[in-house]
């Protein structure tokens, strides 16, 4: 990932409201997803968020916007999932950016600015859904304090387990309930056993939780039975999402020794719309530290470059909004502080031989800091549910989540000398459980 010309903060942008304060879509930061106007039969079709503003990379491919690999690229984004471009690769990915920065750039007079302005849908107005087609979805468990939190919770409490400090674990989730900001989520049945029961009852989940992540999209794949070294792990990976890993913790509780967590976790996962390219990151990759008395990486998940920018500076907060009511700030914390990084969870996916495919979700694993008010889920921050969580903006609390609460993941990067980059939002609602 090297800087160019399209992390240059001081560059204008022909669409004023990417200069608004806080705006996450800047000229800097180019996130593609796809969409429709909302309420519309419109097919879906890939775009990019500018300001307050989407372009439709179809309607500027026909306006004749592009030429060469960015011509290829744009088409190929303009259709109803994004895999097909991003199966054309790194190169095509950067010269579609480069072409939109200079074409949206206020100091570049080219005609073609103009035409592309006239593919412009106000963000307002339209619907978003899935980006890609996702073929398989693998959730990460790679913090250290989430990890140490919860078997605190545990009866009789837990240390870490003994694998935990060696390779970054995770679990094969499901990819046909991923959906996008927006999402209603059904409060799920499960087999749950009541503390001194002798046998567990199916019930709907009265222990509904979330779980604060990013994902990370693969852009390219690798054959099966090539593993991907950790030099090269992230030119395997497109852009990153948040990713709201919603959790039934009475459900996981009973039902995840020995293999797992399962219907806990597969009923629902939300991402944000709009995926954050490498690319637009570049300027905010940061050291990766290990403290010097763990068990530091064996050879395949240990490099120089991985240490020096192996980490994401991502500033990451959750809020919960009751139905009716105004939202609160649960956390905030920062992507930073992972014990596993990125491309160490695409090395270690990938050692055995499994092959990754274009579009598959990698999610992180909760993210939760080292201070307890940076947790990443309500289970912790609730001790399950023994010490509700006050609500600040309004005068209720929580232990865990209830019918019609809304959460509301936001991440964005901010450093001096740099444009701000935003990732938007995961904004998904709890629905009651089906009666039986
Ligand atoms: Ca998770």
């Amino acid at each position: 990932m090297t800087l160019d010309f399209t992390h240059d903060p001081s560059r204008r942008c022909t669409v004023a409201s990417a200069h608004a304060p806080g705006c996450d879509f800047t000229l800097q930061n180019l996130p593609f997803g796809v969409f429709r106007r909302r309420g519309t039969q419109e097919p879906f079709r890939g775009g990019v968020a500018i300001g307050d503003q989407v372009i439709c990379l179809a309607q500027a491919h026909a306006l004749g916007c592009f030429e060469g690999l960015a011509a290829e690229a744009a088409s190929a984004a303009g259709e109803p999932t994004l895999n097909r471009f991003l199966s054309l690769g790194p190169a095509a990915w950067r010269a579609l950016r480069h072409a939109l920065f200079r074409l949206l750039d206020a100091d570049v007079r080219d005609p073609r600015g103009a035409a592309l302005l006239e593919a412009l849908v106000p963000l307002a107005d339209i619907e978003n859904t899935v980006p890609v087609t996702i073929g398989d979805f693998s959730d990460f468990y790679t913090s250290i304090h989430h990890a140490e939190n919860g078997g605190k919770l545990r009866t009789p409490p837990a240390g870490l387990a003994p694998n935990f400090q060696w390779m970054p674990v995770a679990y094969h989730g499901r990819s046909s309930s991923v959906g996008v900001s927006g999402q209603q989520v059904r409060r799920p049945w499960g087999q749950v056993r009541v503390p001194d029961a002798e046998a567990p009852q199916l019930l709907p989940c009265a222990q509904l939780d979330y779980e604060l992540e990013m994902g990370a999209v693969v852009g390219q794949g690798n054959p099966q039975g090539d593993a991907v070294p950790l030099a090269k792990a992230m030119d395997h990976v497109f852009g990153l999402t948040l990713l709201n890993d919603w959790s039934a913790r009475d459900v996981q509780l009973w039902e995840m020794t020995p293999l797992g967590p399962f219907l806990a976790k597969n009923f629902a996962t939300t991402i944000s719309p709009w995926i954050v390219t490498l690319d637009a990151l570049a300027p905010f990759t940061t050291a990766w530290q290990r403290p010097p008395d763990h068990p530091q990486p064996l050879d395949y998940l240990e490099s120089a470059d991985n240490r020096a920018h192996g980490a994401f500076d991502v500033a990451l907060e959750v809020w919960l909004e009751p139905q009716g009511r105004a939202a609160s700030r649960l956390s905030r914390t920062n992507f930073r502080h992972q014990y596993w990084t990125l491309a160490q969870m695409v090395t270690h996916h990938t050692v055995g031989g499994c092959n990754l495919q274009v579009g598959d979700l990698i999610g992180t694993g909760t993210i939760s800091g080292p201070t307890p008010p940076e947790a990443g889920s309500l289970i912790e921050l609730s001790k399950r549910g023994r010490e509700p969580v006050a609500l600040v903006n309004s005068d209720e609390e929580r232990g865990f989540l209830q019918d019609g609460d809304s959460v509301i993941l936001r991440g964005w990067c901010e450093a001096a000398g740099r444009a701000r980059v935003g990732f938007g939002e995961s904004k998904g609602t709890v629905l009651p459980a089906r009666r039986t």
